[in-house]
């Protein structure tokens, strides 16, 4: 059996040359020979070309986009959608940190999260940040205090869980009764007036994020249709709701999957938008996913190959530290080696060397390989190296940023000294 073809999710980025694999204007191949492995490779070209449709869905409007960049981030990452224009949706003071570094602009973060604390407020306060995504009333108690103690006030948006089902997996659903975020859709109207009493608190927003790696513009059209309603109860209350917040969660192909592009998803909500007279408002959205997660692949070498009765492994050093979307979520990647080679194919469970029987990458694929091969792992710029873990003291991955024909190494491989920084022996 022959390797049945796939189509390549990230392309026209990826392509196949003379029977090597290259990003852009790189082969794969020298990348991996001259950074050694596992190491993840993203494309400038790929990373602008997911933000392009949300630009051109919003021409002409009071809108921005927020790159949600715990799903990668990286500073070079950072950096290419900062110096394209974007602000970003930060969960943490650490990624605040991160923005600023990279040369973002404080003007333009907005911070979500249900677990913010006192010492994360203080410090998003004096750098300014544009807005508070609020998610649960005792955190607009604590914000408030928080901001009177600093001499500021705190600009806030209530998320809202509108309890609409994103039918994506139950990790990563976040709209719905019982997920741990947001204020339910109920109890908003009561957060607005509470927020609006405090002295430390501007209300500037509302906002909501149903989920991820959604493929259907279903869901969220019934978030829309629900936000408004509470927008206009709200206002009707006497609380003005300057800009509206439609969050993230924007689906990418990673095998055949096929979610609405973002421009096309964003002119029928925007349509809706506009009928319901709401149009003109100023605009946010929190993409994370959709911006980086066919921008980048993981490649990897393989150490053994171990035919058995039941199963065929291929053991590979990447592992569930580098690459823990499989073991989270079973998700899948597409594994495809750099250079190919005739010959017959085998199926094979595709498995890192970490002591865990959740170690793996794939299941039952079809390979033609043998140990010193090297193999990418696609769909692998979401959700990946941001997080990677030390699990089995294992350093984390090198990364390097193509663009065009120039490679920048943008992280170095972890060494055992980071790894072992700041410990003491008793
Ligand atoms: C994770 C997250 C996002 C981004 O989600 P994607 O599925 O990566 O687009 C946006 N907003 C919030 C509040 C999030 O937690």
């Amino acid at each position: 059996m022959t390797m049945p073809p796939i189509d390549l999710p990230g392309a026209p980025f990826l392509s196949q040359r003379q029977g090597h694999l290259w990003v852009e204007e790189v082969c794969l191949s020298t990348l991996a020979h001259q950074y050694g492995t596992p190491l993840f490779v993203y494309s400038k070209a790929a990373m602008l070309g997911a933000l392009a449709p949300y630009q051109k869905a919003f021409a002409g409007r009071d809108a921005q986009v927020h790159y949600a960049m715990k799903a990668n981030s990286a500073l070079g990452v950072l950096q290419v959608f900062a110096q394209a224009g974007c602000g970003f949706d930060i969960v943490s003071g650490g990624e605040l940190s991160r923005v600023l570094a990279a040369g973002g602009q404080a003007n333009k973060v907005i911070f979500s999260g249900v677990g913010k604390t006192r010492a994360e407020m203080r410090q998003a306060l004096e750098a300014g940040i544009a807005c508070f995504n609020v998610e649960s009333e005792a955190e607009l108690d604590v914000l408030s205090a928080v901001a009177l103690s600093c001499g500021k006030v705190a600009p806030v948006s209530i998320r809202v869980n509108p309890n609409v089902d994103p039918q994506t997996h139950p990790y990563i659903s976040t709209g719905l009764k019982g997920n741990k975020f947001g204020i339910a859709h109920e109890d908003t109207l009561r957060g607005y007036l509470h927020a609006a009493s405090l002295p430390g608190l501007k209300v500037v927003g509302i906002d909501c994020h149903i989920g991820s790696q959604i493929t259907s513009a279903g869901p969220y059209l019934d978030a829309l249709d629900k936000v408004l309603d509470l927008v206009e109860a709200i206002e009707a209350a006497g609380v003005p709701i300057p800009h509206l917040d439609f969050g993230g969660g924007l689906g990418i192909n990673y095998n055949g999957d096929t979610p609405p592009a973002a421009d096309a998803l964003w002119a029928q909500l925007l349509a809706r938008l506009d009928a319901r007279g709401f149009g003109k408002r100023r605009l946010m959205i929190e993409p994370g996913r959709s911006l980086v997660g066919n921008a980048g692949v993981c490649l990897t070498e393989v150490l053994y190959l171990k035919p058995g009765e039941q199963k065929n492994f291929c053991i590979i050093d990447a592992a569930m530290n580098d690459l823990p979307r499989p073991a989270m979520y079973q998700a899948f990647h597409h594994i495809v080696p750099l250079a190919q080679r005739g010959g017959e194919a085998t199926v094979y469970d595709v498995v890192g060397p970490v002591c865990e029987s959740g170690d793996w990458i794939g299941r039952d694929r079809w390979l033609s390989v043998q140990a010193g091969d090297h193999l990418a792992v696609l769909s692998a710029g979401a959700y990946c190296m941001s997080m990677a873990s030390n699990y089995n003291t294992r350093g984390r991955a090198a990364e390097v940023l193509v663009d065009g024909d120039k490679v920048h190494v943008i992280r170095e491989r972890e060494t055992l000294a980071d790894q072992m920084r700041g410990e003491r022996l008793i």
